[in-house]
């Protein structure tokens, strides 16, 4: 036999016969999909622990919440494609054991499955306030479309909510409190919104947002208890470390997500804020994969390992992923992108904010439109687009090429970006 022949052998040796896949959100979706889009045709299963198909999630602050959308609408395959697409779906169930050596995975209604490739797309919790805060049933999270739905009714058939985190979620919870007339109160432990991921100028610019449609913001908000309201049980009260108090209907908190990687964990994984793997979705067992929210990867544009928790990854590393299941090694190396819907405000981020970048601001902020960049050695390291999609499209361009880029240019507004 040629050496080619060889290799083809070797590779219909080392094909996986069964893939199976751990999650059912966004990325186990997108895996399911790849892998039968590239041609694989062994056994596919998948251990999800929510009944629903596959779905995306930014509508669920969104539209889902404010009885807009449904089900169908956040699918990201139907019932007949799914079907399609022969997946074993084990909904609900939750994988409980990874014994890699035996390569088989237990799930908690005692199933087991022996595979030869796994990917782990479990995603994560919304992270929850500690029981010596939350001393009332009245307090929801939002992560799952289950959660959405109930969210948004107790929201539809309530005067006033309490929001607990100025983060994406409290933020965006908040624009539809308000576009269904629904007082709200956010209230934030930090002293300034989404400080994690905005510079101090677009954190101000989401303040006088939220409070010119009517928000009551709190920054530097202590919470220290969350109770039943004293003389209405159906109520909550919130009380804070200077000892003042809120009361609400209900309280709704959006502080976080806490990965899922206690499983890869156990199962001698190296895990460090996520599951650690490569540009390929690789761990470093050759037969176990991870992607989407609880997977860690080497970022080529930020220049270092990050847990991405965005659409746009959960699609794409899910992609290439799935790929590299199959033995097809194309690196997911995509500049990061955010975007958030809030009242008439549409808000993108791209790439990486450093803070020590140049900022050079296209627009004005007051106006609702702008675009903020974020230059290093004139190279464009990122971009904020508020209102201005067309902006980061552009620059989405430039740095995939490393444009060099003139501050002055990107400022007047006189000429047109091109
Ligand atoms: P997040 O964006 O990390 O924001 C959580 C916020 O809550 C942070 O500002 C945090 O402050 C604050 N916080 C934490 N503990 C608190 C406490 N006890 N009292 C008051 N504030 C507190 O997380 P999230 O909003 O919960 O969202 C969860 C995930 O969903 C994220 O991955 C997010 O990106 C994603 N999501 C995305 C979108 C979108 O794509 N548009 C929309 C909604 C959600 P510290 O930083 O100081 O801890």
């Amino acid at each position: 036999m040629n050496t080619e022949g060889t290799q083809e052998a070797q590779q219909a040796q080392d094909a996986p016969r069964t893939v199976v896949v751990i999650g059912g959100g966004q990325a186990a979706g997108w895996v399911v999909k790849t892998l039968r889009k590239e041609g694989f045709d062994g056994r596919l299963v998948m251990i999800a622990d929510e009944s629903h198909l596959p779905y995306e999630r930014p509508p669920l602050s969104k539209a889902v919440l404010s009885g807009d959308a449904d089900i169908d609408t956040v699918r990201i395959v139907k019932p007949d494609e799914f079907a399609a697409l022969n997946v074993e779906a084990w909904q609900p169930d939750c994988a409980t054991k990874i014994d890699r050596a035996a390569r088989v995975v237990t799930t908690c209604t005692g199933r087991e499955v022996q595979y030869d490739r796994l990917v782990i797309a479990t995603g994560g919790a919304a992270r929850r306030l500690p029981a010596s805060v939350a001393k009332t049933a009245h307090i929801t999270y939002l992560r799952t479309l289950d959660e959405a739905v109930a969210l948004g009714e107790r929201l539809r058939a309530s005067q006033r909510v309490l929001v607990v985190g100025g983060g994406w979620i409290g933020l965006e919870v908040a624009a539809t409190a308000r576009k269904l007339g629904v007082e709200a109160t956010v209230v934030e432990g930090a002293p300034r919104l989404c400080a994690r991921s905005l510079p101090p100028l677009v954190s101000g610019f989401l303040l006088d947002l939220h409070r010119a449609n009517g928000v009551d913001v709190r920054l530097n908000a202590a919470l220290v208890s969350l109770e039943d309201h004293p003389e209405d049980a159906g109520r909550v009260r919130a009380t804070f470390a200077d000892g003042s108090t809120l009361d609400a209907d209900f309280a709704v908190a959006g502080i976080g997500l806490a990965p899922h990687t206690a499983l890869a964990e156990s199962a001698g994984l190296a895990v460090a804020d996520g599951i650690v793997v490569d540009e390929f979705g690789a761990t470093a067992d050759p037969n176990v994969f991870a992607c989407g929210d609880v997977a860690n990867h080497p970022n080529a544009w930020l220049k270092r390992r990050v847990r991405l928790e965005s659409w746009a990854n959960a699609q794409n590393q899910a992609i290439a992923a799935a790929k590299a299941v199959l033995g097809v090694k194309v690196p997911y190396a995509e500049i990061p992108w955010f975007w958030s819907d809030q009242y008439d405000v549409n808000l993108q981020i791209l790439g990486d904010l450093p803070a020590d970048a140049e900022l050079a601001v296209r627009g004005s902020l007051e106006e609702k439109r702008a675009t903020l960049f974020f230059v290093q050695e004139d190279n464009l390291r990122g971009v904020i687009a508020i209102n201005a999609a067309r902006d980061l499209k552009l620059a989405r361009k430039w740095m995939s090429q490393g444009r060099v880029v003139d501050l002055s240019t990107l400022t007047d507004t006189s000429k047109a970006l091109a």
